[in-house]
């Protein structure tokens, strides 16, 4: 991989880049990985692999209520099977609680925050008086005014206190890599919260502390955060330290255009990875969530995807999330990965389907290699696999009524079958050539159409109405079985369903 320095056609947005890139995936652990976090950390994974730098994990599991042991396992899961290797952590934010509270203690002493005695109570029914006056309420700094005197009083008596930052006059603007320069008026800021009057530290002060002691250059991370991003800029500048570069990643849509949610379908990665998406696909998927390589190319290798990454390709609308492209991808992958790379994987849904033996990878992996070559083409997700797989390694599998309806229905189905089969028998090599002229012959001496025995032989192969070539589909199943199921179709009342 060439690093960003040797490349002229960078846009300038990289070129901006300083060495020691460090990126930070911080999610909270009160929801599994979904897609929009997966997406963060792909994006920041990308860019780390692009410019050299590092990948960090920081969880953020100050929440303890909603935070969960199971949680941070699945997310760290999703990682995994999406290969996004944090080169740092996971740290766990609630351990440096200290260092957040000497943060801001040192805001305090350098008087850009201040202590605030109010108490719930009174707060709320100073809210309530302006909500009622109709004036929008912000915190009134009534405590920026207390004497020395009465701060000691307060402190004696042992008074609870939050630490507010005292947000300056003025506007603060920064340039984001995705939305440009973004400014905010600083009178629309209310003097937020760092520590909270039970001494827990709130999430701006411990992600500004964080991300300041684990040196982040970058902070990539979903647009829902563009609003946090000028009180954290604000607590930069009060410490004294260059705040890092923002980018927000633009948010992702249902089909509806409304933000994604479970009522769109599955929102955790995991379960994409249930439904038999391989990591790859995924992996491709998300990386074109939101950005794109500036052509219409679509099916991009990780290598690929780290050299094009680019912060100008990222869009400012919201990405729609299609399921359709999704699936189209992951049978794009299914059909270019080695067997070896597809084998295990197709092995594991055919044990959680209990159709796996240990002989399909011991003698009979070759064959097991012609049935997966056989069922690639028409295979979207790993299920398929199971599912058009099972009548090549059961007889327990299902006739799906509809094609038995249609194929299977007239009085003499089952003679044309029995016929079939004793031609097929005779064709010589089990081959699809041969058997294929076996068929055709027989149908001309019938004096029927070849369709009136592959229809009929398709539905009693493979309980399907399509299904990939029928020739192949024979040569794989075998002549046994394929002799047995044509003449036991013979041998059954013929189907009348209703
Ligand atoms: N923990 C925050 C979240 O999960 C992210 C914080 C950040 O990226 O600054 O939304």
């Amino acid at each position: 991989m060439r690093r960003w320095q040797e490349k002229d056609d960078v846009p300038t947005a990289d070129r901006n880049v300083t060495s020691n890139v460090r990126v930070r995936f911080a999610p909270s652990p009160t929801g599994f990985l979904h897609v929009g976090g997966a997406r963060t950390a792909l994006f920041n994974w990308l860019f780390a692999r692009k410019h050299g730098g590092r990948f960090v994990l920081r969880i953020e599991d100050t929440d303890v209520e909603r935070s969960s042991q199971e949680v941070i396992q699945a997310i760290i899961e999703g990682m995994m099977w999406l290969e996004l290797t944090p080169d740092e952590g996971p740290f766990f934010q609630s351990n440096y609680g200290e260092q957040h509270r000497a943060t801001a203690r040192q805001l305090l002493e350098s008087e850009h925050a201040f202590r605030c005695f109010c108490t719930r109570e009174a707060l709320d029914a100073r809210r309530q008086l302006a909500e009622s006056e109709g004036r929008v309420w912000r915190y009134d700094r009534a405590c920026l005014s207390l004497t020395e005197q009465e701060k000691q009083r307060f402190l004696r008596q042992g008074g609870p206190y939050a630490v507010r930052f005292l947000v300056p006059q003025g506007t603060t603007s920064f340039n984001d890599f995705v939305h440009g320069v973004t400014e905010f008026d600083n009178k629309e800021i209310e003097d937020f919260i760092l520590l909270r009057s039970d001494g827990s530290p709130t999430y701006h002060l411990s992600v500004v502390s964080d991300d300041i002691r684990m040196r982040i250059t970058h902070i990539i991370r979903g647009d829902d955060h563009l609003s946090n991003t000028p009180k954290q800029i604000l607590l930069y500048r009060a410490l004294g330290i260059e705040p890092p570069t923002f980018a927000h990643l633009p948010m992702i849509l249902g089909p509806d255009k409304k933000r994604l949610s479970k009522r769109h379908g599955a929102v955790s990665v995991l379960e994409y990875r249930d439904m038999g998406i391989l990591p790859e696909a995924m992996f491709n998927f998300l990386a074109l969530l939101g950005w794109s390589p500036g052509d219409d190319r679509q099916l991009l290798s990780r290598q690929e995807l780290i050299e094009l990454f680019s912060f100008e390709g990222i869009s400012r609308a919201g990405a729609v999330f299609d399921l359709q492209k999704l699936l189209w991808l992951d049978s794009q992958y299914i059909n270019r990965l080695s067997v070896e790379e597809l084998l295990p994987r197709v092995r594991e849904v055919l044990r959680r389907d209990g159709l796996w033996s240990d002989d399909l990878d011991g003698p009979r992996r070759p064959w097991l290699v012609s049935l997966i070559e056989l069922l690639r083409p028409r295979s979207r997700t790993l299920w398929d696999f199971a599912t058009d797989g099972r009548a090549f390694l059961t007889e327990d599998f299902r006739v799906d009524s509809e094609a038995a309806r249609k194929y299977l229905g007239e009085e003499d189905t089952g003679q044309r079958m029995a016929a079939l089969a004793e031609a097929l028998e005779k064709a010589g090599d089990w081959n699809p050539e041969p058997l294929e002229r076996a068929l055709r012959d027989l149908a001309d001496s019938l004096g029927v159409s070849a369709a009136r025995l592959i229809h009929p032989a398709r539905v009693t192969l493979t309980g399907k109405a399509v299904s990939p070539g029928i020739f192949e589909v024979m040569a794989v199943l075998g002549r046994e079985r394929t002799l047995y199921r044509l003449r036991r179709a013979a041998t059954a009342a013929p189907i009348s369903i209703h």
